[in-house]
């Protein structure tokens, strides 16, 4: 009987000896030598402001609601398809949230929606690049400039995707916005057990960054030298992780090139082997705008119905194969939906109720991909 689980983390190999090296160092706090090296290798690799390592992405989003002063009453728009954390980390400023919808062919934020959303009050824009794939972010970034609203990316799935710009020029998500932030929970592209990433675009945030960062401190310049005693000079929290999880985040972006090919390599062969139920009208595959590229952070398809999807999620189950839906509305949330202001999200809703993603992991082998193709043929009694 088979089992493939929907995620089994990868170790490049090198983290155990990177591990080593950060525990025999004698520093195991944070912002030691691994964070460094992983903060500047992303900063290099892809044009990223200054960057700064988290516990995770939830607490680079924290950071970001903390960095653009969200009060009580201010308001922030940002999809309802998604992650709990992109609403929790303002909803503890004590923003209102206002929602926006998906496009009806891609979960990530329909971008001309957002306009109809601002009002005096609004504070931020947060978009989401779903699976990896960019939001249309000249849109977002046009509204944004008119009404000098702040953007912010939660880039949780999106290392190493880009968005090419009408002009033709290129930037990495992440790289776009005011404020980015990144995960490295287990589940995505590149690890370190959980983890996270701030990525400060917009150089006004820099200096505060840093001081949030380092639980209200500033503590980062006195290491510097720049200032002679350090003490407590604004709010923040204790954001940095430990060297322990920067090592072993450094052995897997040592290893990012190998690891993206890999998954391309999966997400190709999914999208292909898939093809045929798409062309006789079964179900849907996830579609792929112009400007964006593909980081293969995940593989889901759109069944017709809901009651197909929960079908199919059992069937594959029975078969030894795990595969799993994805976000509720946060609309419709036992926690939001009162405070939400009614409007209805269709888009949003037939996500949460038709998407359903295939097991993704770098170990996942050819032939339990033949596998798990071949079964979800064998649901729609199609060849
Ligand atoms: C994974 C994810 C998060 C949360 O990341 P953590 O590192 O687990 O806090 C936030 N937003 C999105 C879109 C995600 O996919």
């Amino acid at each position: 009987m088979k089992n493939i689980p929907f995620n089994k983390p990868y170790l490049t190999g090198k983290e155990v000896h990177y591990l080593y090296q950060a525990v025999y160092s004698g520093k195991l706090s944070g912002n030691g030598i691994f964070t460094q090296k992983c903060q500047q290798l992303f900063r290099d690799q892809f044009g990223f402001g200054k960057c700064l390592l988290t516990t995770s992405c939830t607490d680079a989003l924290e950071m970001a609601a903390l960095l653009l002063n969200i009060q009580t009453g201010d308001e922030v728009i940002l999809p309802s398809y998604t992650f709990v954390s992109t609403a929790n980390a303002f909803v503890l400023r004590g923003a209102k949230l206002v929602f926006a919808d998906s496009y009806d062919w891609h979960p990530n934020v329909d971008a001309g929606q957002i306009e109809s959303l601002i009002t005096e009050r609004t504070k931020a824009i947060i978009v989401v690049h779903y699976a990896g794939v960019a939001c249309d972010m000249a849109k977002v970034l046009d509204i944004a400039h008119r009404y000098n609203i702040p953007v912010v990316e939660d880039a949780a799935q999106a290392v190493d995707s880009y968005y090419q710009f009408p002009n033709g020029s290129s930037k990495a998500l992440g790289a776009i916005g005011d404020l980015a932030a990144f995960s490295f929970h287990e589940t995505k592209n590149i690890i370190s057990g959980e983890g996270g990433m701030l990525s400060v675009n917009n150089p006004k945030y820099e200096e505060r960054s840093e001081i949030i960062w380092e639980k209200g401190t500033n503590r980062s310049a006195f290491f510097r030298g720049e200032v002679d005693k350090y003490g407590w000079v604004d709010i923040g929290s204790s954001f940095l992780p430990s060297e322990t999880i920067a090592a072993f985040l450094y052995a897997q972006l040592e290893n990012l090139e190998d690891i993206q090919t890999k998954r391309k390599a999966i997400w190709e062969k999914y999208h292909n082997g898939i093809k045929h139920l798409e062309d006789v009208g079964k179900l849907k595959r996830p579609m792929l705008p112009e400007y964006a590229t593909n980081n293969a952070h995940m593989y889901y398809v759109i069944c017709r119905t809901e009651e197909e999807r929960q079908a199919l999620i059992l069937f594959l189950k029975e078969k030894g194969v795990h595969a799993v839906f994805h976000y509720l509305s946060l609309h419709k949330s036992p926690f939001y939906q009162s405070l939400h202001d009614g409007r209805s999200l269709p888009n949003c809703d037939f996500y949460a109720d038709h998407l359903l993603r295939l097991p993704f992991f770098y170990e996942l082998l050819e032939s339990e991909q033949d596998y798990i193709i071949s079964q979800v043929y064998t649901f729609y009694h199609a060849k």
